[in-house]
């Protein structure tokens, strides 16, 4: 815009007040407006740019502008065909992706130039080097885009083929993450109850008394056994029994603490270890235990089911070495509670 409008300074000492002094300022004031509407329109859309139809629209507009100039400024007519070569150029860099709507407007500036220097009176030499000053500029524009576009593509390609890439990466790390902890639950709780099976509840159980000793705390072990469960199988059959029992491990679950650990120690038998906890305090926890289990009946098909549960309660002390001797008091407490009734919690 400012080097059209600086050339047209140039015009009146050229022309003086004419008619074609006119003619050339309507045009390039013309060029300019168009110019300005798209500078401001292309920042609410920028596609305007991109498309390349607008900015084509201009160029062919500034063409026809140029056209004039051979029959007005005689002066300059050097400088225009140079100015002309530059702004072919231009079309290919500014507006690289529209390749051939770029050649067809080169090809209308050309031929449009070339008639008019013809009509100007120009002879076959001068027609030729102008045929090859412009043709020059357009011949390496197309070529260069057309390089450039394939550069373009196949950093784009390669840009698609990474990402795909690393999405595929990213899902097989979550189904991996997924598969390994599925893997960790399968491999640490029994599948019918979803407590911690034996190795679990055994490796917690070494943690924690080890934790206790350290922080000086006390930690109490329970066997619960449910109480005439072969009843239970018998009456209302296998899967009411499984039902029972997973009854029975939810409740456990959700009446104890986090911290506490339940394990299902075989058939209808529960393992609960209770860390920071001594003997009366374990005995007061059980029988609130005891309780719940007692006044919270299965709900089956056939009725309410009631279940009890007998449990023996022992604390660990420093002589005990494994887990096994702890659990063998406990099931002698349990044994007396069982001789003694059931439905009941003892210490061993
Ligand atoms: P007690 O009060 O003396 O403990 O009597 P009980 O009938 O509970 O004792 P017993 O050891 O004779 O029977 C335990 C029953 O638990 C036998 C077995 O069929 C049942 N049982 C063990 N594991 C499972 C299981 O996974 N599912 C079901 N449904 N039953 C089981
Ligand atoms: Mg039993
Ligand atoms: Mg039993």
């Amino acid at each position: 815009m400012v080097l059209l409008l600086l050339f047209g300074l140039l015009d009146y000492p050229a022309l003086g007040m004419s008619v074609e002094l006119g003619i050339l300022a309507g045009l390039r004031l013309a060029t300019v407006a168009a110019l300005l509407v798209l500078a401001l329109k292309l920042k609410r859309k920028p596609s305007l740019a991109s498309d390349g139809y607008a900015v084509t629209a201009i160029e062919i507009f500034g063409f026809v502008l140029f056209f004039f100039l051979y029959f007005i400024r005689h002066d300059i007519v050097s400088w225009v065909i140079g100015v002309a070569a530059m702004m072919i150029l231009s079309l290919y860099v500014f507006i690289p992706n529209r390749v051939y709507l770029s050649t067809a407007t080169a090809a209308f500036g050309i031929s449009g130039m070339m008639y008019s220097v013809w009509l100007n009176g120009f002879g076959a030499a001068e027609l030729t080097g102008l045929f090859f000053i412009l043709g020059l500029p357009t011949v390496v524009g197309f070529f260069f885009t057309l390089r450039l576009q394939a550069g373009q593509r196949q950093q784009y390609a390669l840009y698609q083929q990474v990402t795909s890439i690393n999405r595929n990466l990213q899902n097989e790390i979550k189904r991996r993450e997924a598969l390994e902890e599925e893997l960790k639950r399968q491999a640490t709780t029994d599948p019918l109850t979803g407590l911690f099976n034996r190795r679990q509840y055994e490796m917690l159980f070494n943690r924690e008394r080890e934790r206790c000793s350290r922080q000086h705390k006390y930690i109490c072990l329970c066997v619960a056994d449910l109480d005439h469960f072969k009843r239970i199988n018998d009456t209302y059959g296998h899967d009411i029994g499984d039902l029972a029992l997973r009854h029975t491990a939810d409740l456990f679950s959700n009446l104890l603490r986090q911290s506490d650990v339940v394990g299902r120690f075989g058939g209808e038998e529960f393992v609960l270890i209770l860390p920071d906890t001594d003997l009366e305090q374990a005995v007061a926890v059980i029988s609130r235990l005891r309780q719940e289990l007692e006044i919270t009946p299965l709900p089956s098909a056939a009725g309410d089911i009631k279940l009890t549960a007998t449990f023996g309660v022992t604390q660990v002390f420093t002589g005990d070495e494994t887990i096994e001797a702890v659990i063998k008091r406990a099931d002698q407490g349990l044994y007396e509670g069982k001789g003694a009734g059931r439905n009941r919690v003892m210490t061993a």
